[in-house]
């Protein structure tokens, strides 16, 4: 029995180098958890069973001839939003239904250099819009923690896949909390980087100047691992880059609280957020209020950019080539019949929205106010690093509810956003790192406590979360 459950990228590794087992026996035993548990969770969307066990195969030997890498035999569960050649990448979507990747996205391509084992494809909210994956075209996933909630969203999938020992690794995309806040919801380290800094080629766009692969992990050196693995600049992403210049991490750090932003939360995260804090003063760091003026507006600012880049980016997809066709009596009708069909409610709510934000009459009125205020809440971060290295606040208002609770009133389900957006919009790098337990009625859940750090800062992100974690 390998014990899944404290499993590490360094003790897998160790593990596969001193033969206790084999890439393959791990490969099996992730296999064997996702046989049991995946008809009720619904984590993955589909199992690469046949080609995780020949690259798993193909892992083992690279050990025998001493060609293996950190990452060689590491089983990873990845978003069906990522580009893996041959494999369908539908982003639970009907529109996509029958989409194979005729190549692989560039992280895909870097891990699988390095040798990984891509174990499967996990669910998500359509095009990656939801906080719950209950957006899904193929039904929720369920929280493996309490299946009666939500594992978070829209990357629930592969948050799911990682907290119930499906895979050691999960692969998702954050463009507004969608790693961070799952991450929360599931007891997990949910890592964003800076915008740009791991190439987007492959990934299916949601809102392209927000989006960014991110991990799933249980600990936080692992996210780094693979962020080592596949950042930096990428010829087939023009935004993509990454500098070379390593930050001194200073010795005495200052966190920095927007306090202005806290109010109204629930008392148990905002008792568990406070006892974080003291965690932090424990181990020795300075802990000063700070004020984040537009970040207030964040929230409102995701909901105009996003949707008008949503409504862009999924004008491409008519029915006519691959996923939902419905016929009508001539092309205009054949558009709309598909669409009507192929994309779920939320996404053609957001479509609407975007269409309309962008369209001659309100294209100054929201479009161009929202892209001014972009820049006031980048403004707002650069003015607090000078002062604070780090700003910290919790990762979602809530923890993990339950399934149905918020799909009637999409305003509330928005809200789930509203710690995790900001560092989309102005591009920074975030983690969400476990920060205990609350009881809620009969069940102890997980919270997590978000930390924002300067652009390409990350190195920082991950020291001080692994002290905190005390790992
Ligand atoms: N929950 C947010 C939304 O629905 C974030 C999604 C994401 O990060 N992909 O837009």
């Amino acid at each position: 029995m390998i014990d899944l459950d404290n499993l590490t990228i360094k003790k897998a590794n160790e593990a596969f180098k001193n033969k206790e087992y084999t890439p393959r026996e791990l490969t099996e035993e992730y296999l064997k958890v996702i046989d049991k548990r995946n008809g009720s969770v619904n984590a993955f969307r589909e199992v690469f069973t046949a080609d995780a066990l020949k690259r798993a195969d193909e892992a083992g030997d690279l050990f025998a001839k001493n060609k293996a890498t950190i990452l060689t035999g590491i089983p990873i569960a990845t978003k069906d939003n990522i580009l893996i050649k041959g494999h369908i990448a539908g982003a639970s979507s009907k529109i996509l239904e029958n989409f194979v990747a005729p190549y692989d996205a560039t992280a895909i391509a870097r891990l699988r250099e390095a040798g990984a084992v891509f174990l499967g494809r996990t669910n998500m909210d359509e095009f990656a819009m939801g906080s719950s994956t209950e957006n899904s075209a193929y039904g929720p996933t369920h929280n493996p923690l309490d299946e009666t909630r939500v594992p978070g969203g829209s990357s629930g999938g592969s948050a799911a896949a990682v907290a119930m020992n499906g895979a050691l690794i999960g692969l998702g995309t954050d463009t507004g909390g969608s790693v961070r806040q799952p991450g929360a919801l599931c007891g997990l380290v949910g890592f964003k980087p800076t915008y740009g800094a791991i190439s987007r080629n492959g990934l299916i766009a949601m809102g392209s100047s927000l989006d960014q692969l991110g991990t799933l992990t249980k600990n936080v050196d692992d996210s780094e691992i693979i962020f080592n693995a596949v950042r930096g600049t990428d010829k087939m992403d023009s935004t993509s880059f990454y500098p070379d210049t390593k930050y001194e991490i200073p010795k005495k750090l200052t966190i920095g609280v927007p306090r202005n932003l806290l109010e109204g939360l629930d008392t148990e995260v905002a008792d568990n957020f406070e006892e974080s804090i003291g965690r932090f003063e424990d181990n020795g760091f300075i802990v000063k209020d700070i004020s984040l003026p537009n970040l207030k507006y964040a929230l409102a600012v995701y909901y105009v950019i996003m949707p008008a880049e949503v409504s862009s980016n999924l004008a491409r997809f008519d029915g006519v080539r691959y996923g939902v066709h419905k016929e009508g009596k001539d092309l205009l009708e054949d558009y709309i019949n598909s669409k009507t069909e192929g994309f779920g409610r939320e996404t053609r709510r957001r479509i609407m929205l975007g269409t309309y934000v962008l369209s001659s009459g309100y294209y100054n009125a929201y479009y161009n106010k929202a892209v001014a205020v972009k820049d006031l809440i980048r403004a707002d971060y650069d003015s607090a690093f000078k002062d604070v290295d780090l700003v910290l606040t919790p990762t979602t208002p809530t923890a993990a509810f339950l399934l149905g609770e918020k799909t009637s009133d999409p305003l509330k389900m928005y809200l789930e956003d509203v710690f995790t957006v900001p560092a989309n919009i102005s591009g920074n790098p975030a983690i969400s790192i476990p920060s205990g337990t609350v009881k809620v009625g009969e069940v102890e859940l997980p919270l997590g406590v978000q930390l924002v750090a300067p652009h390409y800062q990350e190195d920082l992100l991950f020291n001080i979360s692994k002290n905190f974690l005390g790992e």
